[in-house]
């Protein structure tokens, strides 16, 4: 009985160090006790002990007391996430190279390697045994600066299940890995996932990691500021293929075997141009990079799929060139049907492009929103966003670190 008891009130405390910590991330502003206190119902003297716990463990910190004097009692001292102590590690294996990033909750990117390469017929083993180096290198770091890892998340671009199975990633040449059985893998206790879904994430403001102020009046601050943690948005990866997921509410919403938002393959003509997937017309067909590089008539085949490709595309459609301008245009057609679906099927009026497409001309998401607005089935009530991605580079790399820096927000008391 008495053990019974004690564990249950070890849960209690570690879910409501996570009601805290979840409560400061989201914090527009730094907190005190008091605000805490209001905000999650708990009581001062429990708010009091926790955040005592929190200073302790490095995961709070003090700020200078406000310098207003309140009428009664003492002045508040406003606490705030630190930096130092907790880092999450996020992996990626993408079309274009691989790399790590290691993250802490305070939203600072402690160390992060990039290794761009070739991922044409690559072998999964020998990336994955480079994957492995990259990860120690930037472990070696974290250990010399002090911070504990408290997870870690790997983005795929291709179907992951629960068990750990990389179903397909067809622009990689792979399929049917088993994960698990990987030494980094195992190493790591790695939670795999695919990109887009974890590019979602990191999009998701207060998700796992603080939310910074952001300075700076250029539009892509600004548009990102209308999200907030609890917003329902579209989030459209853009790469050779495209991805895509469903955020409801601040949560992504996975499906039934965690393979939900695939957009890149919603048709919008059956008898269009054969896709990868085994489909027709499919949006990754028109606005993907290698189907828009070919279009273009700037390369084809494997060629098409060389980076510099897109950088000549967007030079070549700024310019007027006839070829690009209809490529993007058919792209845009397509992307526009895609959004329009997609928002009719999930009842959610935001949508963010990223990947690729967010480094098109900005007054692309204007255009899209204008188009958008007159193929919604409820244009009456609902107003469509379309957003740039407020996390731009390598969104799916900080969301796998997020993946892993939420196991520590869950449960706290795990590892004190
Ligand atoms: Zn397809």
């Amino acid at each position: 009985m008495t053990s019974l008891k004690s564990i249950n009130q070890d849960d209690l405390r570690s879910h409501n160090l996570s009601v805290i910590i979840d409560t400061l991330l989201r914090a527009p502003s730094p907190m005190s006790r008091a605000n805490l206190a209001k905000t999650t119902g708990l009581t001062k003297a429990t708010i009091s002990l926790l955040a005592g716990m929190l200073l302790e463990h490095g995961v709070v910190r003090e700020l200078e007391p406000e310098s207003a004097q309140p009428a009664y009692g003492r002045p508040s001292t406003p606490l705030t996430i630190a930096s130092g102590s907790w880092a999450g590690i996020g992996l990626q294996i993408n079309t274009d190279g691989y790399g790590c990033m290691a993250l802490d909750l305070a939203g600072q990117v402690v160390a992060s390697r990039w290794v761009d390469d070739d991922m044409r017929q690559t072998d999964a083993d020998d990336i994955f045994a480079k994957l492995n180096r990259v990860s120690q290198a930037v472990e070696r770091k974290l250990r010399q600066r002090g911070y504990g890892v408290v997870g870690s998340g790997l983005a795929l671009p291709g179907l992951v299940t629960d068990d750990m199975q990389l179903l397909m990633a067809r622009n990689l040449g792979w399929e049917h890995l088993n994960l698990g059985s990987y030494e980094l893998v195992q190493r790591l206790d790695l939670m795999p996932g695919n990109e887009a879904k974890m590019a979602a994430l990191a999009q998701i403001p207060g998700y796992a990691t603080q939310e910074q102020p952001r300075s700076g009046a250029g539009s892509r601050a600004l548009e990102a500021c209308e999200l907030t943690p609890t917003d329902s948005f579209i989030y459209i990866s853009t790469d050779i293929g495209i991805g895509g997921a469903v955020v409801h509410k601040g949560t992504v919403e996975v499906g039934d075997h965690g393979f939900a938002g695939e957009l890149g393959h919603v048709s919008v003509d059956v008898n269009g141009p054969a896709c990868r997937c085994g489909r027709r017309g499919c949006l990754e067909t028109y606005a993907g990079r290698r189907a828009l590089v070919e279009a273009a008539g700037i390369a084809q085949g494997d060629e098409a799929v060389n980076p510099k490709a897109v950088e000549e595309l967007y030079r070549r459609w700024q310019a007027g060139d006839p070829k690009a301008v209809d490529a993007i245009d058919r792209a845009l057609d397509a992307l526009v049907s895609v959004m329009a679906s997609a928002i009719n099927l999930a009842d959610v009026g935001t949508v963010m492009l990223g990947g690729f497409w967010a480094n098109f001309d900005g007054s692309l998401t204007a255009r899209l929103q204008r188009r958008l607005s007159h193929q919604i089935l409820a244009r009456d009530r609902i107003h469509p966003r379309v957003l740039l991605p407020r996390v731009a580079d390598k969104p799916a790399l900080q969301g796998a670190a997020e993946v892993g820096l939420r196991n520590f927000i869950d449960n706290p008391l795990a590892y004190f």
